[in-house]
């Protein structure tokens, strides 16, 4: 994104300082060590460091200008001074969205399936238009402004997640943001310790509405109990994706393969290379959007086929005759089930490797306990819970007659499972992020 440093005062209502010629500033960065050419540093300030005692180091290497709401002395570059670095890092983001007329934006939201939907969306998008995407999980207050600002000029399409853990967050993305289309995953209960129902979640994804234009289009999940009971409520046209309910996309005929999933829609026979059920619905947002923006049903086709899988979130991994399903990256309740059902396919001894999901404050314990009661219905041989809250996923899981479940440390997990593990087995690692179960992957791995 080019933009002149006056123009970048002008918009943030900011006074220039040390102005001589004016600059033309051609990237933006947050970090004072990653400055390419023409960069603009924008110092914000965090719960440790204050990046304003940074400025010196980001001109050293070579930063062009900067943002401040300090004073700085002893600099001879020009720059803007603002009010707040933070503020002003949006409200440019939003300035640059509102300039780009022409530019189509995505905006994912949901409990689950963000990113993988993100890259379903990204791939078939590119295969008719210059489309940009957040990296990783650039998905917050200061990761979605920061990607907008580095989006190239050209861009035709931008696909955007948009993640949240309290009210009025994604209301502030989606109007930094202003989605043309937006879509909302499904309402699980990631976040319930903030927002204390399920609707309330489903309330501030709705908030993804706040930005779009009139015209906008909302594209949900028809599956999912929430969306589908409250999707009236939503004050955009709606257009429905879904499996087991009547939708405007509707997988149909879905059958599991030996390398990913095949269904139907709308007549037309789609592949993923995914192990995990849940990545049919990821891949029918983007069937939706691909058919909304005119994309050969042909060519969508092959992007949704080509793909990849994203790292640690149902990564399959074969070691012999033994089949790891590495999904730490994260995990709710929603994912947990889902995951458990998709593992379920899997030949042979399955065992469950599976830590605590964060942040359910007072419903932690019944959430556990509900994956534990899921896990007693399903051909499950051996689960191994470990961190706090899994312990009642333990004390449900063991309730079946000969049941082999286990409540034990971080440490102790992988010589239980090397007892446990024998030829043909499946064993499907999982818990929220923060348990950083996949130092077990890697060590299991290790050995092998
Ligand atoms: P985050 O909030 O951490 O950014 P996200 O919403 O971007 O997460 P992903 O990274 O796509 O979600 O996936 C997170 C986890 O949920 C992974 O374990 C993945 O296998 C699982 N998952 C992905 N999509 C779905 C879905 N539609 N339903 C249930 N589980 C899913
Ligand atoms: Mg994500």
């Amino acid at each position: 994104m080019n933009l002149w440093l006056s123009e970048i005062a002008k918009a943030l209502n900011g006074e220039l300082k040390n102005f001589s010629d004016d600059i033309l500033v051609s990237s933006f960065s947050l970090n004072s060590k990653n400055i390419s050419k023409n960069t603009l540093f924008i110092p914000l300030k965090g719960t440790r460091f204050d990046g304003h005692d940074f400025v010196e180091e980001a001109l050293q290497n070579g930063a062009i200008s900067f943002i401040s709401h300090k004073e700085i002395e002893n600099v001879r570059v020009p720059y803007v001074k603002v009010k707040d670095t933070l503020a002003a890092l949006q409200g440019l983001a939003s300035y640059v969205r509102d300039k780009l007329k022409g530019l189509t934006v995505i905006g994912v939201t949901g409990s689950v399936g963000k990113t993988s939907t993100k890259e379903y969306i990204f791939n078939v998008l590119s295969c008719k238009y210059k489309t940009f995407k957040n990296q990783g999980n650039l998905n917050n207050h200061i990761g979605l402004p920061f990607s907008i600002l580095n989006m190239p000029e050209d861009t035709q399409v931008a696909v955007f997640e948009m993640g949240m853990s309290n009210f009025g967050e994604i209301s502030k993305l989606s109007q930094i943001a202003k989605p043309n289309i937006g879509v909302i995953t499904n309402i699980g209960v990631a976040h319930i310790e903030n927002l204390k129902s399920r609707y309330n979640i489903f309330l501030a994804k709705s908030e993804i509405q706040d930005g779009m234009p009139e015209s906008g289009i909302l594209i949900i999940n028809n599956d999912n109990d929430i969306l589908n009971l409250h999707k009236k409520e939503l004050k955009r046209k709606v257009v429905t994706i879904g499996i087991e309910n009547e939708s405007n996309f509707r997988a149909q005929n879905v059958q599991r393969h030996q390398n990913g999933f095949s269904f139907e829609v709308g007549g037309y026979t789609y592949f993923i290379k995914s192990f995990n059920f849940h990545d049919i619905y990821n891949s029918l947002f983007a069937i939706a959007i691909g058919t909304i923006l005119g994309i050969d049903r042909q060519l969508v086709k092959e992007a949704i086929r080509q793909k990849e899988r994203l790292k640690r979130r149902f990564e399959v991994i074969k070691k012999g005759s033994i089949t790891i399903v590495d999904d730490t990256y994260n995990a709710s309740t929603h994912s947990m089930l889902s995951a458990i059902d998709s593992i379920c396919e899997f030949d042979g001894k399955k065992i469950l490797v599976l830590g605590d999901m964060l942040e359910l404050g007072e419903f932690s314990e019944e959430e556990h306990r509900k994956v534990g009661r899921y896990i007693l219905q399903k051909p499950i041989d051996v689960v191994i819970c470990t961190g706090k809250d899994a312990f009642y996923i333990f004390d449900e899981a063991k309730k079946k007659e000969g049941s082999r479940a286990y409540f034990v440390s971080k440490d102790e997990c992988l010589d239980v499972l090397k007892r446990e593990v024998t030829t043909n087995s499946t064993i499907l690692f999982k818990a929220s992020r923060g348990i950083k179960l996949d130092e077990i992957v890697d060590e299991f791995l290790k050995e092998r």
